[in-house]
């Protein structure tokens, strides 16, 4: 029997969600077309995340290039070290990820180095899974796609392995436009790039594929969060450190975590509630979804603290489809190294701070005589010196190559209280990274169903309904006349038009049984079906049907648009939108 990855794949080729790209020559592993229903639920599912995220949060969505220039992924670290060991088979060339062909041998094989993981499958005799042959020694490769900007190939360019950097790089200009307040925070939606060494896992590991990216600048000195209220009792599934020391995740609110130090900070916690939120809203099953926590070993050496949100799916296991990260002033501080530019932000303080200091008087009636035309450079260099700088029997300076040896007679220091208006701090980032194709993979699998079919004419047969919330189902109502006549299509073609006029995708379907009909669009996901019959001629009501339960109301004709946009957006329950059939 097919698996449910299978069935939704299957489905999803058959109706035109998605399916693999360059079909006509073949197909590469790696890359997948979404069709005309699945580019549209993609479209919806940003458009919730642009909600929480940009319209709810106030984090501003910017566009980046998706190509950047090799600086950048220099201070990122992506061209030193973005990489996975790779093994090829000796025998028939085949690639393969070195971590995957020992993971049932050693415990987080993602953490050893190349030469370690040659010697385990030398020791094991671990054999080439296609072929059988001998695999290589493995190497690093580098999962960057490569380019070159402009002709002549000088310029290195490379397709962004992250949409991430387009943030950290904007950062000056986006602190102005924030008005040099912390917090701020900016996010992107867009394609990122890697050249995985073997995607063999279909729509879950891709070489081109959708993220979607937040980056939130804080304050360092204050990782609260001003509306943790809202979120606090929201509970997670968590699996911590502890948790996956013991083998089990444990259901607890953030406020809970926070208190016990599970989750490092409020914003964190925050970060993860409206994760939950998201993957809930867009149709994730909360009861296949758990935040992991990552492990000392495997947390990067920067991160305060790190959590996947992963989903369950039936034939891969528990897949990590956002990562939520405290990434400290790694990122700031990288490129401000390699830009050569201060990254950070003056914070003034609600009220001055009075500070005293030490400040170094050089004696020039020593120091003129002695030193000469040299005497002002000294001075200044010696008003620069800390007070820690001061310890010693005598100072020694550097000046102009030359070494010079100061006594302490030459030096006054003078005790000074200076009013201090503020300082200036290099911002921590909160990242929360969202693997969008993942996402949609996990809906499309929760929300697939195969049931009893119960209308006229179907009954003997399986219904294959997509639960999609109706939100983000890709056709948000079906208008089916009962029959083909034109006084029950012009009534019908009439809804079709107010309904578009309401920003509403509907689809027109007039041809077969009414029973075929409402199977169509249950398969797709469409949450209504409304039907003109001969009663609409009567008295102006239509029937609406309720894919997930498949009951019927009868409701006004006149009003429907806003009918059907209170249920989809409204929170409107489908026993209030009409009477009873
Ligand atoms: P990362 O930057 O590796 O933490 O990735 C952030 C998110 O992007 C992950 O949680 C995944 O959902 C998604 N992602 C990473 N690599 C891939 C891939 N090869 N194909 C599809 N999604 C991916």
């Amino acid at each position: 029997m097919a698996d449910k990855y299978e069935q939704v794949i299957e489905l999803a080729k058959r109706r035109g969600f998605l399916w693999s790209s360059f079909e006509l020559y073949g197909g590469t592993a790696g890359f997948y077309d979404y069709g005309p229903l699945g580019a549209m639920l993609k479209r919806r599912v940003e458009n919730t995340w642009r909600d929480i995220f940009v319209i709810n949060e106030g984090y501003y969505e910017i566009e980046a290039p998706t190509i950047g220039i090799e600086d950048i992924f220099i201070a990122s670290g992506h061209v030193g070290g973005f990489s996975d060991p790779l093994t090829e088979c000796q025998k028939c060339h085949e690639a393969f990820r070195a971590d995957h062909l020992v993971k049932d041998i050693v415990d987080n094989p993602d953490t050893l180095s190349a030469d370690e993981l040659t010697e385990i499958i030398n020791k094991n005799n671990i054999k080439c899974p296609e072929c059988g042959g001998k695999p290589g020694a493995v190497y690093e490769f580098n999962l960057m796609f490569k380019t070159s900007i402009g002709p002549g190939g000088k310029r290195a360019g490379y397709l962004r392995p992250e949409t991430a950097q387009g943030m950290f790089v904007d950062f000056p200009r986006l602190l102005k436009f924030y008005r040099d307040h912390l917090p701020f925070g900016a996010t992107q939606i867009g394609k990122a790039y890697r050249n995985e060494i073997s995607p063999r896992q279909g729509v879950i590991r891709l070489r081109e594929f959708t993220q979607a990216e937040a980056e939130i600048f804080i304050d360092p000195r204050d990782k609260t969060h001003p509306k943790f209220n809202e979120i606090s009792d929201v509970v997670l599934n968590l699996y911590s450190q502890a948790g996956q020391a013991a083998g089990e995740s444990q259901k607890m609110s953030i406020k809970e975590a926070i208190e016990n130090g599970i989750i490092a900070h409020e914003f964190l916690g925050y970060c993860l509630a409206m994760t939950y939120q998201f993957l809930a809203r867009v149709g994730v099953s909360p009861e296949k979804l758990r935040f992991r926590q990552h492990m000392k070993d495997e947390m990067a050496h920067y991160a305060a603290d790190c959590w996947d949100a992963e989903i369950l799916s039936d034939r891969f296991g528990w897949v990590e489809v956002v990562g939520i990260a405290d990434r400290t002033d790694y990122d700031l501080k990288a490129h401000a190294k390699q830009s050569e530019t201060e990254l950070a932000v003056y914070v003034p303080y609600d009220n001055p701070k009075k500070i005293e200091r030490f400040t170094v008087k050089p004696n020039m009636g020593i120091l003129g005589p002695r030193f000469k035309g040299k005497a002002a450079k000294i001075a200044n260099a010696l008003k620069a010196l800390k007070p820690e700088e001061l310890s010693g029997d005598v100072i020694e300076l550097t000046i102009d190559g030359e070494k010079i040896t100061i006594e302490k007679d030459a030096v006054a220091f003078e005790k000074v209280t200076e009013e201090v208006h503020g300082e200036t701090i290099i911002p921590h980032v909160i990242e929360p990274s969202f693997g969008i194709d993942r996402i949609i993979y996990s809906l499309l699998e929760h929300s697939y169903f195969e049931e009893e079919a119960v209308e006229e004419g179907e009954e003997d047969k399986t219904r294959i309904v997509l639960r999609l919330p109706p939100e983000v189902a890709p056709v948000q109502a079906a208008v089916l006349p009962l029959l083909t006549r034109d006084e029950l299509v012009k009534p019908a073609n009439e809804i079709v038009k107010m309904l578009r006029k309401a920003g509403i995708l509907v689809a027109y379907d007039d041809s077969g049984t009414i029973g075929r009909r409402y199977r169509r669009n249950d398969e797709i996901g469409t949450p209504y079906s409304i039907t003109v019959d001969y009663q609409t001629l009567e008295d102006g009501t239509v029937t609406i049907r309720d894919r997930d339960t498949m009951k019927q109301v009868r409701a006004g004709m006149s009003d429907i648009a806003d009918n059907v946009c209170d249920l989809i957006y409204g929170g409107k329950s489908f026993e209030d939108s009409g009477r009873r059939v």
